[in-house]
């Protein structure tokens, strides 16, 4: 073509041909696919667990966790495969109000039952973890030596639900922790009332964490938690508050006088510790292990763990039937309807109640 750029004469400035660029893709870089998580079959997580692989067991968890039907469904058939590898172990009760020092204490006792080697879980129940959402209980960040320990694992308390679904949940919780060969449980929970009936029901040893107090701190505790308690420990022993804590040893070693004995025949001791500065933990433990000794020579560790599953049995019942009753479609448009009533003094809570079930068991027979 006839054009000056194309004169072998012309100086000005040309378009040279470009080179070909390389791709801005790296060819060595594989593409890949992010991995769509498989579900594991009941089978696979069994097998997980029984081999203590931590992730099955955690995913196994949040299974039972879940309010949802199809997880539910799951998590039951993983506890029951569960189950004969289940019961070895140490479950300890922790309890006590907060700021008693329960985090720092589960971390030395924790530190110290490891050091025989052993696995341990720490589990929780929090009931008030629904309201404030997010669990306080078992949390991580409060055991800086535990929460690093490859034998240990800690979960916080589930959160959805009543006090009685989160101790089933946990009770659920322990039996896949055994399962993965954890010899030692720890369930901790705030002491303020049903919960420790609660944890009581799925523990061999309940430990009742104390404080010293003004000296009037006894009049404070629910006369039933301390009933409950296999052995209770004044913790914060340090400092100026030995004396403190010496005496308030002894007003509770007299109040538990005034109780009835324990069925278990042990003599619940009381005694003092500093968690913060790891004083008399060894001689809490060698509570708990010669309580364990001796309910196991005198039948009641067995009984007590029967009790136990004949509780929990009857707890089931209860829940199942409760939701299924409160989850009927038919019986959820009612109940707004017939609570009017009742508030309004148009129906006596008794004939709502019954109308209620009345419904409800003949929706059942359709
Ligand atoms: P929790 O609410 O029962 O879990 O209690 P924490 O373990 O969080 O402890 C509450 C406070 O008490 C923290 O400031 C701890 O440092 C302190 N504390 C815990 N154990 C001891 C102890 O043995 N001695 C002293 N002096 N303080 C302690």
């Amino acid at each position: 073509m006839k054009h000056p750029e194309n004169s072998d004469d012309y100086k000005g400035l040309t378009v040279n041909k470009g080179i070909e660029q390389p791709s801005s893709v790296n060819p060595y870089l594989k593409l890949r696919r992010p991995p769509r998580k498989r579900k594991l079959t009941v089978g696979e997580y069994v097998e997980g667990i029984v081999k203590g692989d931590v992730t099955i067991l955690s995913q196994a968890v949040t299974l039972v966790e879940s309010i949802r039907h199809e997880h539910q469904a799951i998590a039951q058939e993983v506890i029951e495969k569960c189950l004969p590898y289940s019961g070895n172990s140490i479950r300890v009760g922790i309890s006590g109000v907060p700021g008693a020092g329960k985090s720092t204490s589960i971390d030395v006792f924790g530190m110290h039952v490891l050091e025989k080697g052993g696995k341990l879980a720490v589990l929780a129940i929090d009931p008030s973890s629904e309201r404030s959402k997010g669990s306080i209980l078992g949390d991580k960040t409060r055991m800086e030596s535990l929460s690093v320990h490859p034998d240990s694992f800690i979960r916080p308390s589930p959160s959805a639900g009543s006090l009685g679904g989160v101790a089933r949940k946990t009770r659920e919780t322990i039996i896949l922790c055994e399962a993965a060969g954890f010899d030692k449980i720890f369930v901790e929970t705030v002491g303020v009332g049903q919960s420790e009936t609660a944890v009581h029901s799925m523990v061999d040893f309940f430990l009742l964490i104390q404080l010293a107090g003004t000296g009037d701190e006894l009049q404070g505790i629910k006369r039933g938690i301390m009933e409950m308690a296999d052995g209770i420990v004044i913790n914060k022993a340090d400092g100026n508050n030995i004396e403190k804590a010496k005496l308030a040893q002894t007003q509770f070693s007299n109040a538990l006088h005034l109780f009835p004995a324990p069925e278990s025949g042990w003599t619940p001791q009381v005694l003092t510790y500093s968690g913060f500065y790891n004083i008399g933990v060894k001689e809490i433990w060698d509570m708990v292990y010669a309580y364990v000794d001796f309910v196991k020579g005198n039948g009641y560790f067995d009984y007590r763990r029967n009790e136990q599953s004949k509780y929990w049995m009857y707890e089931s019942i209860n829940e199942h039937l409760r939701s299924s009753f409160y989850n009927h479609p038919v019986i959820r448009e009612m109940l707004e309807e017939k609570e009017r009533q009742v508030l309004n003094a148009d129906l006596t809570s008794f004939v709502a109640a019954k109308r209620l079930l009345d419904t409800y068991f003949s929706e059942l027979k359709k």
